[in-house]
């Protein structure tokens, strides 16, 4: 025997072997009872007093579980005979049956001294890799041998504790793998939301310490869903990566990314000198996330939302500036870049309020419904009318359906209840103003994406339509791009079903999301109704001039009526007719009015047989109902 192998600690193969070892990461571990089992077992079986596990390193010998002997570290030059058996060879055993007959163990402490070790058997342990991690030992006091069944014995117990090392392993293999998924996005490598929140503490502590500014920006992925829902998973995976390279070089090597949501994500830096050099930071953070770019075919601009907070060393806690650089974002109402300020916290203060107060007026009814008449152009007769919801609160005065409408769409409940009531109070209006009508006017209800997607939508519709006995073909449904581009197939369904029923449904604000022919041809809708923001300039844009008649033209294509909303001027309404629109509404005829007031103007437009302010010159334009 020859201490000659530790020469080998230099190879490459003894690189290898502790690259394997540093894997296992069980150097340095707590006691387990998995291993302390085997070693008491093997002692009892082999009828020995000590058993030991140790791990190699190049160091140091790590006693892993040892049973009849204290366990802990030594240098591996101290210990006995661990390095020897290391560079057996698998399943060769190394025994030893009385240490003091051996000249070059004869000195060892472990001989020589207090433990008295006579007799030593062992074996390598080998890693899951193929190279040797530790040993495998059973020693005694008295000078023994092991027969043939003892030596098999330790062999099939040797395989036993490498199977344990294997899943040991393993199973931290998982767990890691669990900890990366738990901790950082795969699409990204950001970190999440937790981890996130972590790193932006240290740093504003860090930037604290040396009097430092920063600037947290919160940057909002608009249309997301959309995006993923045209252009595919790729191309989400895609843009998801590029955008997080372009964050990862505004954040700079001390800086900071995260994705702390699917749709989100936040960029901090806190090296700046002054505070304007931060707010620059973050201005640059918006020029360059909304540089266009180009995922598979096609270039396209990032339509973002971008929330900012600047610090110095009075925000202390990191999920602080966080609520500050959201509530920015949420105070931009769509896209671009807002900072935070102190009277976005009274914004949010009166969101508050002012959603308390809508749950109350529900509740007493203290909600109405205006109609706003949509003419056809050739006859100049209303053909239906638009229901908008209207609050006169006490508390704050008028407030606006672009400010309550959005409130119960943050509550489902809350949400279902104003549908049903809208549902119901307007069915009961168009039966009423039918009455002695010689034409029928329809009703238009515009539905919320939350409550379109509902499961039991339709039927409140149904049922709706039976408690007031309006003819379903008297009950049109509006919802919006936005809305039906979220779940298509989804759509489709509550669209089908609609239709089944007799009831007709319209596309709002048609041009302001995602149009797609491919996925408009898949709905079965009866309207289109063309944004307000068309009409704009209208009169004198011949671009808009063009778009608004190409929409015209899917109409007609796709078999739908075309509704232009919104209409304020005489020119506005003759270029419209000139185009073809069939259908208009807008302030130049009627602006939302009560049931009563609408219910006067029905029969005064009787009484003028049709005469009204609308009609269009061109003879071409039909005159089919919306
Ligand atoms: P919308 O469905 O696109 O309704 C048309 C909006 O344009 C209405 O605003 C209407 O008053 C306004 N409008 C009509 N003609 C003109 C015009 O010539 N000039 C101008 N400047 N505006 C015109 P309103 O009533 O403020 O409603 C805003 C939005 O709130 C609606 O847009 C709709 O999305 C939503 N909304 C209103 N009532 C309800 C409701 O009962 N349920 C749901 N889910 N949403 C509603
Ligand atoms: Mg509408
Ligand atoms: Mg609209």
């Amino acid at each position: 025997m020859s201490d000659s192998t530790l020469g080998v600690t230099t190879t490459s193969i003894e690189q290898a072997r502790l690259r394997e070892l540093e894997a296992l990461k069980l150097l340095g571990t707590q006691a387990e009872q998995r291993f302390d089992r085997l070693t008491r077992l093997i002692a009892d079986v082999l009828e020995v007093p000590i058993c030991l596990v140790s791990l190699l390193d190049a160091e140091q010998v790590w006693v892993k579980s040892a049973f009849g002997m204290p366990a802990g570290t030594s240098h591996r030059r101290d210990t006995f005979l661990c390095h020897v058996t290391l560079y057996q060879g698998q399943g060769q055993l190394l025994m030893v049956e009385d240490a003091t007959q051996e000249v070059e163990l004869a000195d060892n402490p472990l001989v020589s001294g207090a433990e008295g070790i006579r007799f030593y058997a062992g074996l390598a342990l080998f890693g899951p890799g193929g190279l040797p991690v530790g040993t495998l030992c059973v020693m005694d006091t008295v000078p023994r041998t092991l027969c043939e069944a003892g030596i098999r014995r330790l062999r099939a117990f040797g395989q036993q504790v490498e199977h344990e090392i294997t899943i040991t392993e393993r199973l931290r293999g998982a767990s890691d793998d669990l900890l990366d998924q738990a901790f950082y996005d795969p699409d990204s490598s950001l970190p999440k939301k937790l981890l996130g929140q972590e790193q932006l503490q240290r740093l504003v502590d860090a930037a604290q310490a040396e009097g430092r500014k920063g600037a947290l920006a919160a940057v909002h992925f608009l249309h997301f869903d959309e995006f993923h829902t045209t252009y595919g998973r790729e191309a989400l995976s895609e843009a998801i990566w590029l955008f997080a390279e372009r964050l990862r070089r505004l954040a700079g090597p001390g800086g900071l990314v995260s994705r702390p949501e699917r749709d989100r994500m936040m960029v901090a830096r806190a090296d700046f000198l002054t505070m304007e050099e931060a707010g620059q930071w973050a201005q640059r953070v918006h020029e360059d996330v909304t540089v266009p770019y180009s995922v598979g075919e096609g270039h396209r601009s990032a339509l973002v939302a971008i929330g900012v907070c600047e610090f110095a060393g009075d925000v202390a806690s990191a999920h602080e500036l966080i609520r500050r650089a959201n509530l920015a974002k949420e105070g931009s109402l769509g896209p671009g870049l807002r900072r935070y300020d102190t009277s976005l916290e009274q914004q949010v203060r009166r969101r508050d309020q002012v959603s308390r107060a809508l749950l109350k007026a529900l509740e007493n009814n203290d909600l109405m419904l205006h109609y706003q008449p949509i003419l056809s152009g050739r006859s100049g007769r209303v053909v239906a009318c638009e229901a908008l919801a209207r609050w006169h609160s006490e508390e704050f005065g008028f407030v606006s359906p672009g400010e309550f409408i959005p409130l119960t769409e943050e509550s489902p409940q809350l949400c279902r209840t104003f549908t049903r009531w809208v549902l119901s109070q307007a069915c009961r209006a168009a039966l009423e103003w039918n009455l002695g009508m010689p034409s029928p006017v329809a009703v238009t209800i515009n539905i919320a994406g939350s409550e379109f997607y509902r499961q039991g939508f339709v039927a409140d519709v149904e049922e709706a339509l039976m408690a007031t006995g309006l003819a379903r073909d008297l009950l049109i449904i509006e919802v919006t791009e936005q809305t039906l581009i979220q779940q298509i197939d989804d759509a489709v369904g509550t669209l089908h079903q609609l239709r089944w029923r007799g009831i007709r449904c319209a596309l709002d604000d048609f041009g302001t999301g995602y149009s797609s022919l491919s996925y408009l041809r898949q709905m079965p809708l009866d309207i289109l109704k063309i944004d307000r923001s068309f009409l704009d300039n209208l009169a004198v844009d011949q671009t808009a001039q063009e778009v608004t008649r190409g929409i015209a033209n899917i109409g007609k294509v796709l078999k739908m009526d075309v509704v232009a909303e919104g209409i304020e001027t005489l020119e506005q309404q003759s270029v419209l007719c000139g185009l073809g629109i069939e259908h208009m509404q807008g302030f130049l005829w009627h602006r939302p009015m009560p049931l009563d007031v609408l219910q006067q103007a029905l029969k005064a437009a009787m009484s003028d047989k049709g005469q009204g302010a609308i009609r269009c010159p061109d003879s071409s334009v039909t005159d089919g109902s919306p």
